[in-house]
């Protein structure tokens, strides 16, 4: 209690950039993405073992060097990036962006984003969110893949799409859903508009969201945007479920 008076002060007398974004510890400018030390380290970076189509880290490497999911899926886009393994740390990370009002978390979020982007030598045309239902939108105030997909387009110095594609209905919450389940609940969800070709006939589209789960959401935007001429797609999430084997 005393130590949430002495930040609630301290906020007053400094920037809230200054509090680690995940446990609230003051920190310097000098730690980058606005996290503490102790922070970074509980962060599981998904840099080690990771599927060569979606990008989520796994157990140990496959034959194919795919996860589970992408050795049975279909995969409209052509590779996935994702910068951590979602775990206890990147859920209340997330948390916080979705469900807290904390939108500012998207700006350090997108900057880890974008700098996968570039260590990648992706060079995008443009980049674009997974939609959210507008009315489910209306009500949070904000798409947290729209604000991580506008920040990341700064970065990227590219330009963005906000509306691309559309989500003409509310999906059920997938959590507790098994992959089939999920590629059925997104079934006929999402739409793009005819004017939608013009801007991406032949270009790389990069789509962005918070979370890959298993890739149903992903693959049906990215599905749709091929079908509306993309040349390539490349997806970036912030974090992504591990792939067990199962
Ligand atoms: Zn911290
Ligand atoms: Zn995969």
């Amino acid at each position: 209690m005393i130590m949430e008076i002495w930040f609630s002060l301290l906020d007053l007398i400094y920037p809230s950039n200054i509090y680690c974004i995940n446990c609230g510890r003051p920190i310097d400018d000098r730690f980058p993405y606005s996290l503490c030390p102790v922070c970074v380290r509980h962060i599981r970076w998904a840099n080690k073992i990771t599927c060569d189509c979606c990008g989520k880290s796994m157990l140990a490497r496959s034959d194919l060097g795919l996860c589970s999911q992408c050795a049975e899926s279909q995969r409209s886009f052509d590779r996935g990036y994702t910068c951590a393994d979602y775990g206890i740390t990147e859920r209340n990370l997330i948390h916080q962006l979705k469900y807290q009002d904390k939108d500012y978390l998207a700006e350090h979020f997108a900057e880890l984003m974008a700098e996968r982007i570039v260590a990648e030598g992706l060079d995008p045309d443009l980049v674009t969110p997974v939609p959210m239902y507008k009315k489910k939108e209306r009500r949070r105030g904000y798409n947290q893949a729209s604000l991580l997909a506008k920040s990341i387009s700064r970065h990227l110095n590219k330009p963005y799409y906000p509306d691309l594609l559309i989500r003409v209905c509310d999906t059920p919450p997938m959590s507790g859903l098994n992959a089939a389940q999920r590629k059925k609940n997104v079934e006929g969800v999402f739409t793009a508009a005819k004017w939608v070709q013009k801007i991406i006939y032949g270009k790389t589209v990069l789509l962005v969201d918070d979370i890959f789960t298993t890739g149903s959401t992903t693959e049906a935007c990215s599905k749709l945007l091929k079908e509306s001429g993309a040349y390539q797609v490349y997806v970036v999430t912030f974090a992504a479920g591990m792939d067990t084997g199962q």
